[in-house]
Order: structure tokens, then C-alpha cells, then sequence
């Protein structure tokens, strides 16, 4: 394990927390994946639960990006905002 943080990384001091944002996308990617290769169905042959699983990996998600968003000095209230009228068009 590095002591140091690298670029990217949470503790550094360029772009903080981007890689695990990046991370964990990718682990939202996948359980995505996984759930629509199953045809819709959440019981997964490894025995765990797909809907279970999303949920936990969307907030795994949330908390990587509000944590980039503090630590690199993004626009909450804009981010909100746009999030805001984004849903409405979704639904
Ligand atoms: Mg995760």
C-alpha cells in the first residue's frame, strides 16, 4: 500500500477522489451489467442479490461524487440544480 497518495487518489492534491469515483462507477457498471445479462431477474447464480447490490453501489456512487465535488471546490447548488432539472426531464 502506497503512503503516499497518488494523483487522483483521496489525501492527494490533484483531484481528489476522482480515481475512486472512477472506481466505483465501474462497480456500479457491473452490477448493471450483470443484472441485465441475468434478464432482469435478481437472484444471480453466485448466490448474492443483484437489487441489493445496485443500491449498495449507488451509494457508493453518491458518496464518491459529493465527496469530489467538496474536495475540488465544485458548484453544490449548481450540481443540485442541474441535477434537479435533469430528473424532471426523466420523468
Ligand atoms: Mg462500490
Amino acid at each position: 500500500v502506497a503512503e503516499i497518495p497518488g494523483p487522483y487518489s483521496i489525501g492527494s492534491d490533484l483531484w481528489p477522489g476522482l480515481s475512486r469515483l472512477v472506481e466505483e462507477l465501474g462497480e456500479l457498471s457491473q452490477v448493471a451489467g450483470k443484472l441485465i445479462g441475468n434478464g432482469g431477474e435478481t437472484a444471480h447464480y453466485d448466490g448474492t442479490d443483484l437489487r441489493a447490490r445496485l443500491a449498495e453501489e449507488i451509494a457508493d456512487v453518491l458518496a464518491a461524487m459529493s465527496f469530489v465535488a467538496d474536495s475540488n471546490g465544485l458548484d453544490h447548488q449548481e450540481i443540485e440544480k442541474r441535477a434537479e432539472a435533469k430528473r424532471d426531464t426523466y420523468e
